[in-house]
């Protein structure tokens, strides 16, 4: 196997929007040893998590990364002004760096756990990396 990692491209459509990114990176992962792989995100403004991931959770994610902080906007950091310290929050909060088994090429993941990308700071381009651990 490739010690490189493979980066898969995911846009976000809303401002705020979870993405079931599961079966992108299944597909990565098909010709792969039994290892561990490292799937993450160089943002700060987007978190990757398992979770559920039908409609309804999809739905909630989308609320909570709304609403949760609206009730202390507004938040002092500015940059390129945009004010979006509250999507760090959020990123830092969720996180942006998964370890997931690989075996038999395929994803080692809990019967309702999904990959998922959370956009706290949409629409954007996000780039996820899948990484081959030893
Ligand atoms: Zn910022």
């Amino acid at each position: 196997v490739t010690r490189e990692p493979v980066s898969i491209r995911v846009a976000s459509r809303g401002s705020r929007e979870a993405i079931d990114v599961t079966g992108q990176v299944a597909e990565v992962v098909t010709s792969w040893p039994d290892l561990v792989a490292l799937v993450s995100i160089d943002h700060t403004s987007a978190a990757i998590v398992l979770a559920p991931s039908d409609d309804g959770m999809l739905a909630d994610f989308a609320r909570v990364a709304e609403r949760w902080l609206a009730a202390l906007r507004p938040f002092e950091h500015l940059e390129a002004n945009n004010p979006n310290g509250e999507a760090h929050v959020l990123s830092a909060f969720a996180g942006t760096r998964l370890l997931v088994e690989v075996a038999g090429g395929s994803l080692r993941l809990g019967r309702w756990q999904r990959i998922l990308l959370l956009e706290f700071d949409g629409p954007q381009e996000r780039t996820v990396r899948i990484l081959p651990l030893a």
